[in-house]
């Protein structure tokens, strides 16, 4: 596949406002760069043709927790969690991009970069003050490149605003008077394969947008959009995006169990 010629940078700046970015919004990007290279200047080359399309009063947003659940975070050297990819990992890194100062941070770059990542360690990770939280209240858009809904982390909120019954055991450790500290929390949580029904609610009401960039394929909406449409589904139907409990999902039996009564719900069948 890397026999493709590049594509310019100019070009994925073209895509991404034919994609409908908004220059000068708030861009949240969950992004696999396998599956949009080969890009002219490789990840850096996409922030940067993610920073022209948005301009200058536009900010560029991308997670950048750790998965070290054992070490406190340093927003400085610890690195971002692998499976975030290799554009969020470079992306803390470069100057001028403003990092949370807890575990669960995002990174940002723009006007709004420490209104969007500079908020108090949020537990669980996607509560309305979260930088998540953030971009939906900025009316920020989220832009899927490369990865699908089970990426989108905007639905973790809608969970957490919808009240869903599931929490599993978690833990992180901070620093507290300079000292390591564990804190125990419970977290939404599951396999996350079930938020592709994101893409039929938004489709549907002609709410998502689908094209190339790079190489690969795009989505974008606004948070707003997607939380509104999943609130709804889960006051339906809390249980929705856990798999069924004859499907062997490891995941999504873990947190089902761990809802009071053990997640014997019933759904409905649509
Ligand atoms: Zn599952």
């Amino acid at each position: 596949m890397l026999d493709v010629p590049p594509v310019p940078s100019a070009d994925v700046v073209g895509q991404l406002l034919a994609l409908g970015v908004a220059t000068g919004g708030v861009l949240l990007v969950h992004t696999s760069f396998r599956a949009v290279r080969p890009i002219e200047g490789g990840p850096l080359g996409l922030i940067a043709a993610l920073r022209q399309a948005l301009g200058p009063e536009g900010t560029l947003v991308m997670p950048s927790w750790t998965g070290d659940d054992e070490q406190p975070f340093d927003p400085a050297a610890t690195p971002a969690a692998e499976d975030l990819g290799a554009t969020a990992q470079l992306f803390w890194r470069q100057p001028g991009v403003v990092r949370s100062d807890h575990l669960l941070a995002a990174a940002a770059i723009g006007p709004r970069a420490a209104a969007v990542v500079k908020t108090a360690l949020p537990l669980p990770p996607h509560t309305p003050d979260s930088p998540v939280g953030r971009v939906h209240d900025l009316d920020g858009q989220v832009l899927l490149l490369g990865v699908g809904h089970d990426a989108d982390t905007s639905l973790h909120l809608a969970e957490i605003l919808a009240g869903v019954p599931y929490g599993i055991p978690r833990h992180c450790t901070v620093l507290r008077d300079g000292r390591p500290v564990r804190i125990d929390y419970r977290e939404n949580d599951h396999c996350c394969q079930r938020f592709a029904l994101a893409d039929g609610w938004l489709r549907a009401r002609g709410l998502q947008a689908e094209g190339p960039v790079g190489h690969g394929r795009a989505r974008l909406f606004r948070a707003q959009d997607v939380v509104r449409l999943a609130v709804e589904a889960l006051r339906r139907e809390p249980l929705l995006f856990l798999h069924d409990a004859d499907a062997g999902c490891a995941d999504c039996d873990k947190a089902r169990a761990s809802c009071p009564g053990g997640g014997i719900i019933h759904r409905e069948r649509s």
